[in-house]
């Protein structure tokens, strides 16, 4: 078997001087945190998405769990979302005491199917968390559909899918709040960071406050002079810092050419796979582009996945799994959630493989990394 020279991560950041330029900046100068660079950012996001209001967050957990506070999130409420995501999706609904419920994934997109949503609905549920798995936005006119109808809060997990369109619509202006991750991995980083962008003014000023320790200016405080604050609710520190933010911003001039780079990529992916009955390519919701955060294929049912993940990660190529089904977790299972749950989602998770893809990736590496793939599966 050939090997890479080099490890090919499955997604990476991408920074250039303009980046390390922007973060020197903030750091000669006077605020490293609370100062003027997180609402430039928080701005050049809402402007983005086009959003009313953007608040920034020390990762995208913390702007989860800020988004299920501004919902009011709290004992004996239910909360859909997909098994097929990241444990925060869930865990965001559990920080405030709220129950989890998992719903089924459509087997083409392996994004949370309405249909299932719907069957799951009870007096007691409050909101649903669509993910925009692989950065392919959720199906997301019914579900906000249905969750008119039922009046729920809807909070899209977007951590995927910064840039990414539905309809023609970005997504960040199609649910009630939208969270963005900035990890490394995500379409655009700083470092660790997170936001959440909304319409709603309410949603918009809980969290800020939630964000710094549950402080506000009151009029009492505002009365009692300079120095005095309130602290009204248990908030928590959970305030990015301008050096963050300094590279966010300057990463966000650059979104749009990494999402052609990785749709390009994505494409010639596609290419070298789909005359290959073997494998199951990205399905596409029409009308829909993705941010391409992830490159998932499906491997055949006869195919051992371990062995071939094993395979590849020897040859230099790194492989991911997205993801192992939320409630399969030691945490959920001991709550008393069981295996066979969502069959799809567990069906998806057998046999799914990441293959690598970001921006310093180049199209003869896709060449290469697919000639690997191709030739070990059938060993
Ligand atoms: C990365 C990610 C998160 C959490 O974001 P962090 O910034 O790492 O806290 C949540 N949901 C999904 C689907 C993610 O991929």
């Amino acid at each position: 078997m050939k090997k890479l020279d080099e490890f090919i991560p499955y997604g990476r950041q991408c920074i250039d001087e303009e980046d390390i330029q922007a973060v020197v900046d903030v750091l000669r100068s006077p605020f490293l945190t609370t100062g003027p660079k997180i609402a430039e950012f928080e701005k050049s996001i809402a402007d983005y998405v086009g959003a009313k209001y953007a608040v920034a967050f020390s990762n995208g957990t913390a702007a989860l769990h800020g988004a299920c506070y501004a919902a009011g999130i709290g004992e004996g409420d239910e909360v859909i979302t997909s098994p097929i995501t990241f444990a925060a999706s869930a865990n965001c609904v559990r920080y405030m005491n709220g129950t989890v419920i998992f719903a089924d994934i459509d087997e083409k997109t392996y994004n949370i199917d309405v249909n299932e949503i719907e069957k799951l609905i009870t007096p007691r549920t409050k909101a649903i968390i669509p993910v925009d798995f692989t950065g392919q936005p959720a199906d997301m006119d019914p579900i906000m559909e249905l969750a008119k109808k039922h009046q729920l809060i809807v909070i899209e997990d977007g951590a995927h899918s910064l840039g990414a369109t539905y309809k023609g619509r970005k997504v960040g202006k199609l649910a009630d709040m939208t969270m963005f991750s900035f990890h490394p991995v995500k379409p655009v980083t700083t470092a660790e960071g997170g936001v959440i962008v909304t319409d709603n003014e309410e949603y918009y000023k809980k969290m800020l406050r939630f964000r710094g320790h549950g402080i506000e200016q009151t009029a009492y405080a505002l009365e009692q002079g300079n120095w005095y604050y309130e602290m009204t609710d248990l908030g928590y520190n959970y305030r990015m810092t301008d050096v963050q933010a300094a590279l966010g911003i300057s990463q966000m001039e650059k979104l749009d050419t990494f999402i052609g780079i990785r749709q390009e990529l994505a494409n010639f992916y596609n290419e070298q796979f789909v005359t290959d009955k073997e494998f199951t390519v990205p399905y596409q919701l029409p009308n829909t582009l993705s941010g391409w955060h992830l490159y998932s294929i499906k491997l055949p049912e006869y195919v051992d996945r371990k062995k071939v993940f094993e395979l590849l990660r020897e040859a230099n190529i790194g492989v991911h799994v997205h993801y192992i089904p939320v409630y399969w977790h030691p945490y959920y299972a001991k709550l008393g959630y069981q295996k066979g749950l969502c069959p799809k989602a567990e069906k998806w998770y057998e046999q799914a493989l990441t293959l690598p893809l970001h921006t310093n990736l180049l199209p003869v590496d896709v060449i290469k990394i697919s000639k690997i793939i191709k030739e070990n599966i059938y060993e």
